[in-house]
């Protein structure tokens, strides 16, 4: 359910880990024979941006598994201590060569046995040239009416697509002060 069947030695110092109840109520954690670290295995924070640009929708055609040769919108793993909003940028830049401008928070996606959080920005496209990266085949633009919903690579594609279309936005928070006596 959660991978953690898939390490087997401690990152720590080596000793072989085995699976313990550490708190009833909780799945069994792997944890270290020999220092007794505890090896929690984490969520993964993603993200994913969709952008309109004049030509429509902006998806690319994944080059790597999981889900080679289907769409999905730019988007990738947030690296530790990056800024959400930051990865949307980075990411949308990296996979199709968009500048873009985050307009709001569509919505956030998890499932049941899988390890990605899925953070999913609406933005538009401000500057830039639309380009295909190494892990993409090609980027297209899409009309609302042309989205492949029969080719996309992941769930969380899919329903972020259905909410972004149905009009769910979250208005994302600005930078400034804090009130000075915060409302309770
Ligand atoms: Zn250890």
């Amino acid at each position: 359910m959660d991978e953690s069947d898939a390490y087997q030695f401690c990152p720590r110092c080596g000793g072989a880990l085995e699976r313990r109840l550490l708190k009833v109520g909780e799945p069994e954690r792997p944890v270290c024979g020999r220092c007794g670290f505890v090896f929690y295995i984490d969520p993964k924070v993603a993200v994913g941006t969709i952008i309109r640009s004049p030509g429509g929708l902006v998806l690319v055609r994944r080059a790597i598994e999981p889900g080679y040769g289907k769409w999905v919108f730019p988007g990738g793993y947030v690296d530790r201590g990056e800024p959400l909003p930051d990865a949307a940028i980075r990411e949308a830049r990296e996979e199709c060569g968009l500048d873009v401008r985050l307009d709001g928070l569509v919505n956030i996606y998890s499932y049941a046995g899988r390890a990605p959080v899925i953070v999913v920005y609406a933005a538009t496209a401000v500057g830039g040239t639309l380009c295909v990266d190494d892990e993409s085949l090609e980027t297209g633009e899409f009309a609302t009416a042309a989205i492949p919903w029969d080719e996309l690579a992941f769930r969380s594609t899919a329903e972020g697509l259905r909410d972004y279309l149905s009009g769910l936005l979250h208005p994302l928070s600005r930078p400034g002060p804090l009130p000075s006596s915060p409302p309770r």
